[in-house]
């Protein structure tokens, strides 16, 4: 498993950031992103500590612990100076928290997360065709959740997607350890969204291809 979206004890995860990434180890994942919620009052605060974490786990485990960020609930208007931000201090996979139907996400977060160098938009929740459009155009993936909630709308996200050549990667949003899935539920999650098993190689390659372009 290949998984781009997690939550530690930095956020509103449970476990920290080296016991979250030890687990994924454990149940077999190849590479896991640390991706903890930030707005503006903490992201220069949880970034380099992620990435310290990730370091360590880095030089002692076989998985690529990557450091990431999801900034979330954040004006749209900040996205572009705060992506900058985050990646300057040396988050390399950068996720947008989207307009999922569960959250009150501030209307018009999908269309700036798009407009910037961002890495994945986390369930877009009802995303449009012209929202999907720019996701292509600018390489930016779309995510396929295995969280409740989030998940509602996957197939809505995985149809327009195909329709119109936008790059998806399944991630679990974990939040505990009983949140970790094996490659199989994953395969089943992709199914479930309308994909074809077909599909789901490619979902794997994207996230491959993320993991390169971090390391
Ligand atoms: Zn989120
Ligand atoms: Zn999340």
């Amino acid at each position: 498993m290949i998984d781009l979206h997690t939550h530690s004890l930095l956020s509103d995860g449970a476990l920290l950031p080296s016991e979250l990434i030890r687990r994924a180890e454990a149940c077999g994942y190849e590479a896991i992103a640390v991706t903890d919620h930030a707005d503006v009052s903490n992201y220069e605060f949880i970034i380099p500590r992620i990435s310290k974490a990730c370091a360590a786990a880095s030089s002692r485990n076989s998985i690529i612990a990557i450091p990431g960020i999801e900034f979330t609930h954040i004006n749209p208007d900040d996205i572009m100076y705060l992506v900058n931000e985050a990646r300057a201090l040396g988050a390399r996979i950068i996720v947008v928290h989207g307009e999922t139907i569960v959250e009150p996400v501030t209307p018009g977060t999908n269309r700036k997360a798009l407009e910037a160098p961002i890495d994945i938009l986390a369930h877009p929740g009802l995303i449009t065709e012209e929202e999907v459009l720019l996701a292509k155009k600018n390489g930016i993936f779309l995510e396929i959740s295995a969280r409740k909630g989030h998940s509602l709308t996957n197939g809505h996200v995985a149809r327009l997607a195909q329709q119109h050549g936008a790059q998806l990667v399944l991630n679990t949003d974990a939040h505990e350890p009983s949140d970790l899935i094996s490659i199989e539920q994953a395969k089943k999650i992709a199914l479930g969204a309308g994909l074809a098993p077909g599909d789901f190689d490619e979902l794997l390659k994207n996230s491959r291809s993320l993991v390169n372009r971090a390391a």
